[in-house]
């Protein structure tokens, strides 16, 4: 048989398909039967970080996802976390691109803009959880605690100093900084239900789930706080 021009533009081309796109794993992360109410999203939040906990992540398909993300977003929590470097969202609970929509700040405190972050999350991208997650050894809380902030942090200090001051103080700093920050994170999540009437309304409506939640970095461990 004979190899005209266009059988062989067709071989051509049909390799270098196979060769740019490989057959992709399966990820584990992969969203199954639609979308997921506040419960699922919180179990597969916890089993996530089940595996982070024991530092076995899920492989993850992250080309498959930027490419099948191109078209819009459609992350399934909005998460408020502190800016330290040690607490990272998506590797707390082993997700992929496109599955969280973090807004982090120092002390994981909210401005104007942190504010309306979160309300474009609930207003357009629908999350059914809005996670306020805090965190134990928290540099933030640690020197609004000691006193040391208010002077050069005075923005920031404005916002925890008050969330923290009825927190009792046993002379143990960590154990004491954890408390605060489960004071400051309750205390944000009652800023954005008094302040956000999207964030209410969506609440009230089941729409979305706001809920704390506290991250230990000494073993990965977050705890949603009742
Ligand atoms: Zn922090």
């Amino acid at each position: 048989m004979v190899m005209n021009d266009s059988m062989k533009s067709k071989t051509a081309s049909g390799a270098q398909d196979a060769r740019v796109a490989p057959r992709r794993p399966q990820a584990e992360t992969v969203v199954k039967g639609g979308p997921m109410n506040a419960e699922q999203v919180l179990n597969r939040l916890m089993e996530g970080n089940k595996r982070y906990m024991e530092g076995e992540l899920g492989q993850k398909d992250v080309k498959g996802k930027r490419e099948s993300s191109l078209q819009g977003q459609k992350p399934f929590a909005t998460v408020v976390a502190c800016s330290d470097s040690r607490v990272e969202p998506v590797y707390v609970f082993d997700c992929n691109i496109e599955e969280l929509f973090c807004i982090q700040t120092a002390g994981n405190i909210l401005d104007d803009i942190a504010r309306e972050t979160i309300e474009y999350a609930v207003a357009h991208l629908h999350t059914p959880v809005v996670m306020i997650l805090g965190h134990s050894r928290c540099g933030a809380v640690t020197a609004v605690y000691q006193g040391a902030a208010q002077k050069e942090l005075p923005s920031i200090a404005a916002k925890i100093e008050p969330a923290i001051s009825n927190v009792e103080r046993t002379g143990d700093e960590d154990k004491d900084v954890v408390n605060c920050a489960t004071a400051n994170a309750k205390a944000v999540m009652k800023e954005l239900m008094g302040k956000s009437e999207i964030v209410r309304n969506a609440v009230e409506k089941g729409e979305t789930k706001l809920v704390g939640a506290m991250y230990h970095l000494e073993d990965g461990r977050v705890d949603v706080l009742q």
